[in-house]
């Protein structure tokens, strides 16, 4: 069984900055993680690897810097792990990241499932893993919590819902997109770290994926992020004092002064 696991790496939650100018986020010089619901594909992509035999290949696109990850992510389990990274990826939105990776599975020859997060810490918009099918042309089912099981060429999943959960069937290949009740992921070992320190990570750019200028990076991309900006969180609070009565008309009061009624 060929398994790819679309990885991303992001930054560590508190530590984001901002470029005003280009809107982009600063990933140089950040603490870089594994996007937390990828170390749950990765995981599932190993137990399916455990279970079924075949191959367990991450595919990445970022900063030369990202190799570490892709490091990380061979400690956890992964056979291969491949960076894509090109001066011409930069700026890509979903659809051009997925441009991106979908060039790069095909690259990398027959796969059977292709297991994404359901989205990332930063850009969080759950969008890649259903652009990623489409251009693959398979089936997607996202928010998957449970493989049940893979036969005969078709794959039998829970997916959850806001009701709760429905089972669905699909044939091979797919890509799939999990949340975190999927498993737990594991601790890598001494062993499979010290291994990990010496694997090769090869990086694949625009020349060795053969695809279209016009469609990765920034010009292959049909939105634009025009404004990032922290939230203002300061709050301005007032305890209204007195009767319960002289409160009320206190808050209409102010109510009424904000524009609110
Ligand atoms: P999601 O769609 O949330 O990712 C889902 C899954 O796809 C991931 O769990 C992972 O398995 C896979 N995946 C995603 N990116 C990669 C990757 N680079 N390499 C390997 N696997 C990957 N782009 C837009 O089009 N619209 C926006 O509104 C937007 N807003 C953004 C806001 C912020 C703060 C940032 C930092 C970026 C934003 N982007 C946006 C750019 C977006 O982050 C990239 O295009 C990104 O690579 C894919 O979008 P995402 O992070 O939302 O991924």
């Amino acid at each position: 069984m060929n398994i790819i696991v679309c990885l991303k790496t992001v930054p560590e939650a508190t530590e984001v900055k901002i470029d005003p100018a280009t809107n982009n986020l600063v990933r140089q010089g950040t603490k870089n993680i594994i996007n937390p619901l990828d170390a749950y594909a990765l995981e599932e992509a190993v137990r399916l690897k455990e279970k079924n035999g075949g191959k367990v290949t991450v595919i990445s696109m970022g900063q030369l810097e990202n190799k570490d990850t892709l490091k990380e992510a061979v400690s956890l389990g992964a056979d291969e792990a491949i960076l894509l990274s090109d001066a011409a990826f930069t700026g890509a939105d979903t659809w051009a990241t997925a441009n991106t990776l979908a060039a790069a599975i095909k690259k990398s020859g027959q796969f059977d499932i292709v297991v994404c997060g359901r989205q990332t810490l930063d850009g969080d918009t759950g969008q890649v893993g259903p652009q990623l099918a489409e251009m693959l042309d398979v089936p997607v089912i996202t928010n998957v919590s449970k493989i049940e099981e893979i036969a005969g060429g078709q794959i039998r999943l829970q997916r959850m819902t806001d009701e709760g959960h429905a089972v669905v069937q699909a044939p091979l290949p797919v890509v799939i997109t999990v949340t975190k009740e999927i498993n737990v992921p594991r601790l890598p070992s001494l062993r499979s770290i010290i291994k990990s320190k010496s694997a090769v990570i090869p990086v694949w750019g625009l020349a060795n994926l053969g695809v279209d200028p016009a469609k990765v990076g920034l010009v292959g991309s049909y939105t634009k992020v025009t404004k990032l900006f922290y939230p203002d969180r300061t709050r301005k609070t007032t305890v209204l004092q007195g009767e319960l009565k002289v409160q009320v008309d206190l808050l209409c009061e102010k109510l009424k002064d904000s524009g609110l009624v």
